[in-house]
């Protein structure tokens, strides 16, 4: 098909597919910046439908019609919005909308229960609606090179997820409960505000392949190695003086750490700060009570327990060996260890309490 031949040729294709009740309709590279009046009244007929690589500002009010659509590739246009009536295509499986000037997306995206893939990369979308949680068999979610502080909640919810990519946006912080992709493989949030990673991010068991490069991590969580199946770790451009010690335990191919400020063998000084001692063997009864409170998943910030306590409990780290939480009574110290093939790279551990717990051992000598 010859390109750019126009809005009267895309009518007359239009027509043709209504006729002969084709399958398919390609409208790629017609130079289009309206869709066709007919395109509605293609029915119940069509599977696929291509839009990609025109001109278009809007879509038709009404898609209803366009019930049985299984791909809609609507990437390379200049949308700006999709009308809601989009929520009727309860058959999609694919959604392309990157490429365009999208600034939300409909909250009626969560009636598509059929969505496996949906790429929004490169719009301008400052948010996603909670409602995306609901498309429970999307299984590639692109939300790269957007405008996002922040993804609701509810996002957690795609269990059969299986890529996420958020790159190139302004988020600063995760899902609390991002450890709930428990089937995703492959990450990135490079390019964003992330300050930290959330912990549970170690419960993403089946990750072989994470980027966060050129964010603002200062470190990873603690149990990072409980990710067996990672392959491939980025962080590239962050503000990492240690990675945990748990990473000693994973067999990554490919690990890219340069432009941190990490320490090295012979920072005497930064290596002595981040080397403690406990000066009793066994925690104080606050350091105790806090670990039974957040053992045990007690509510706290209700006003329950004491204020000490509660201030306290906001400070949880995780210790490197057993994966229990600990507060100010720990021991911690650094050593250098391979991280892929070539990185010698400096690992902090931070131990709970080794005395008296037969699951907490130091990592340098369980290898
Ligand atoms: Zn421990």
């Amino acid at each position: 098909m010859a390109h750019g031949m126009g809005a009267l040729v895309a009518a007359e294709m239009v027509e043709r597919a209504i006729t002969f009740q084709l399958l398919e309709l390609d409208l790629s590279y017609q130079h289009l910046k309206t869709c066709p009046a007919q395109l509605p009244e293609l029915g119940s007929i069509l599977v696929t439908l291509n839009l990609s690589n025109n001109r278009l500002t809007g879509l038709p009010d009404d898609l209803s019609n366009l019930c049985c659509v299984e791909e809609l590739f609507l990437q390379y246009n200049c949308l700006m919005k999709l009308p809601e009536s989009i929520g009727c295509m309860t058959r999609l499986y694919e959604l392309d909308v990157k490429n365009n000037r999208l600034v939300a997306l409909p909250a009626s995206i969560g009636n598509l229960t059929c969505l496996a893939i949906l790429n929004t990369t490169n719009n301008v979308l400052t948010s996603v609606p909670p409602s995306l949680g609901r498309v429970i068999k999307l299984q590639e979610l692109c939300l790269h090179s957007n405008r996002l502080k922040d993804l609701p909640e509810n996002v957690c919810k795609l269990k059969d997820l299986e890529s996420l990519y958020l790159g190139e946006n302004r988020l600063e912080c995760l899902p609390f409960k991002i450890g709930h992709f428990r089937q995703m493989t492959e990450m990135d949030v490079s390019g964003c505000e992330l300050r930290q990673l959330p912990n549970s991010i170690c419960d993403c068991v089946s990750l072989k392949k994470l980027w966060v490069c050129s964010n603002r991590l200062m470190g990873l969580p603690a149990q990072m190695g409980r990710l067996v199946n990672l392959k491939e770790l980025h962080v590239r451009r962050n503000q990492i003086r240690a990675f945990p010690a748990s990473l000693a335990r994973l067999h990554v191919y490919t690990f890219t750490a340069y432009n941190n400020p990490l320490l090295d063998e012979y920072n005497k000084l930064g290596l002595q700060r981040l080397t403690k001692e406990p000066k009793d063997d066994l925690p104080p009864l606050l350091e105790l009570s806090a670990r039974a409170v957040y053992n045990h998943g007690i509510e706290h910030n209700t006003g329950c327990i004491p204020q000490e306590l509660e201030a306290l409990l906001s400070s949880v780290r995780i210790c490197s060996s057993c994966g229990g939480p600990f507060f100010f009574h720990f021991r911690s110290n650094v050593f250098f260890h391979t991280v892929g093939v070539f990185h010698r790279v400096p690992l902090l551990q931070q131990l709970c309490s080794p005395l008296g717990n037969k699951k907490c051992v130091p990592l340098e000598s369980k290898r």
